[in-house]
Parts: structure tokens; sequence; C-alpha cells
């Protein structure tokens, strides 16, 4: 088993429930108030320690009583925290969400802070963890050369690319390049495509067009479709187990996390991805982010996928 290197975002996630949407200039009573840490990177990382990688994260926090949040939920799950560090100047990445009751819909605003604070020279400073690891996993939360710059040192490291495009962005040439394995969603591959996602089929075309520009492999989340996975020589679609889903936040997380330690252990891309739909699926079946990532048990609790 190799370790997993994370290189992304922290945030502290601060919700509340709202009997509707606020209007501009308006206060409305809310209820359910819940703070916990949160962001793709810090969300992956526990996903992946959770379901037994042994697991670095690498980000930067502010100089707040909301970095202890975040710290905490790392250490709690059992990642390491070392190589994340405080950046005085800064204040940790804070996502404000209202959830509908009514409807169940959201309104997130996130503040960046530190996450958009860190430097490539950041991440080329936890070298060691490059070196001691097999897979790096990194979310599209941090500046463009600071992806870059993981990426890089990754591929200079011999340690294998795991790139979530969430939130996506355009994507050059050159960065998809160093890209192992590329996993957007529907809505990320339809935009770095520039094509329609809506089915297996028009997913297959969609990861086959971006699997010509990495030229490594793509795998396109479908939610209860499961994915499909496009490699140089043609696709395979792995169904998810069919589940009675109740928050789909952090799917995709739960399922990159798990990619993550199914190849740190040496599996083959084919039965990593049939680990991943099991664990997206089990993230399903509580409510939250950070605290929805799965288990070991949770995912064995689920059928296997054949
Ligand atoms: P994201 O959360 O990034 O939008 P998806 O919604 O595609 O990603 O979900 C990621 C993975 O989680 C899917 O490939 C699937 O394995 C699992 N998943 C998500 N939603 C469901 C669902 N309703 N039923 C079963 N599995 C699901």
């Amino acid at each position: 088993m190799r370790d997993i290197a994370v290189v992304g975002s922290l945030n502290v996630d601060v919700s509340v429930r709202v009997p509707r949407f606020v209007r501009p200039g308006e206060t409305l009573r809310a209820s359910g108030l819940e703070v916990g840490a949160g962001g793709k990177g810090l969300n992956q990382a526990i996903a992946a320690a959770r379901l037994g990688g042994r697991v670095r994260m690498i980000g930067r926090v502010g100089a707040d009583p909301f970095a202890g949040i975040a710290l905490a939920a790392l250490r709690a799950a059992g990642v390491d925290p070392t190589y994340v560090e405080v950046l005085p100047a800064e204040r940790t990445g804070v996502a404000l969400i209202t959830v509908d009751e009514a409807t169940g819909q959201n309104q997130i605003a996130v503040a960046g802070g530190a996450n958009k604070a860190v430097r490539p020279e950041h991440v080329r400073d936890a070298l060691a963890a490059f070196r001691a690891s097999g897979v790096l996993l990194v979310q599209l939360e941090l500046p463009p050369e600071t992806v870059d710059a993981a990426l890089e040192l990754a591929r200079a490291s011999h340690v294998r690319t795991v790139l979530d495009p969430a939130p996506v962005r355009e994507l050059t040439d050159a960065t998809l390049a160093k890209i192992d394995v590329l996993t957007p969603n529907e809505t990320e591959a339809e935009a770095l495509a520039g094509m329609p996602v809506h089915d297996v089929e028009s997913a297959a075309a969609a990861a086959a067009a971006l699997q010509a520009r990495t030229r490594g492999d793509v795998v396109v989340t479908l939610g209860a479709g499961g994915c499909v996975w496009a490699h140089a020589t043609g696709f395979e679609h792995v169904p998810a187990p069919p589940v009675r889903a109740l928050d789909t936040t952090g799917a995709g997380d739960a399922f990159n996390g798990a990619l993550a330690v199914a190849l740190a252990r040496g599996e083959p891309l084919s039965r990593a991805l049939r680990e991943a739909v099991r664990a997206g699926a089990a993230a399903t079946l509580r409510h939250g982010a950070a605290a929805a990532m799965p288990t070991l048990a949770d995912v064995l609790a689920l059928p296997e996928v054949r």
C-alpha cells in the first residue's frame, strides 16, 4: 500500500435551514445551524483516510479559530496535517450555505481565503510528501499555477495523478497532459469537452474526446448511473449499486477518495472504479459532506458491483 497526497482546499461550512430563500435586503429566521469542516480537498482526504488510506494533506488555513475546526476534522479521520500550515495574513476558507427546507435546494457563497493563497512554492515545500506517495489527488479549488505545480511535482516523483476538475474551469492542454486519471461529473465533462452529457453514450463520447487530450484515463461520473471510463482503446460503463439516496452532497468526493485508496493499493483502474462507485453511493446515505464520507463498513454494506 502506497501513501496518498491530497493537494487541495480546506473550508469551514456554516449552514442553516430557511423556510424559503432570503430576498435582497431581507432578514429571515433560520434554524438548524451547523458548523463543520469542508472543502473538496479536505473531504477527499477524509474519505481516503476513512477507507484505510495513509493520507497527507497539503494546503493552507488562516490565522483564526476556523482553522482549528478544519485541522481537528483531519486529525480525527487520521489524515496527517503536517503540510497544512497557517498563513498569518489570511482567513480560513468559509462556505456559507442556506438550505431551503421546502425544496432541499441550496445557495452557497464561498470565501476562498487561504485556499486562494496557496502558492506553487508551498506545494514544492511538501516534496517529501510527494516522494513518499503513490497517488496524488487534486481538485480545482486552488489557483491554477498551484494545481500545475502539484501535477508537475507528482510526475517528477513518479506519483500517479488523479484530478477532479471541480469547480470546473478551462484546463490547458499542458495541464491535461499531466493528468493520469481525470474524474469530471456530468456537468464538468460537458464544460470541458464542449458537448452535452446526459446518458452513458454521451458520457462515453465526452470521455473519449477528453481522453484524446489527456492521453490517460478519463472517468465521467453519472450520479445514480455510476461512471463511464474511457481509456486508450475503448470505454466501459461501471454501474453504481442502487441506493435510496438521502443527500448526494459529497458523493463525488467519496468517489475520488475511494479511487485514490484503491490505486494506492495497486488495484487496476477497472477494479478501483468498482470500489469508487460503491463509496460514492454510500456517501448519499448520510447528510453533509465531510461528515458523510463513508467508512469501510459503510461501503462493504452495499452490494459489490460486477
Ligand atoms: P458529484 O457529486 O461530483 O456531482 P456524482 O453525482 O456523479 O458526482 O456522484 C459520484 C458517484 O457517487 C457516482 O459515480 C456514483 O457512484 C455515486 N452516486 C451518486 N449519486 C448516487 C445515487 N443517487 N445512487 C447511487 N450512487 C450514486
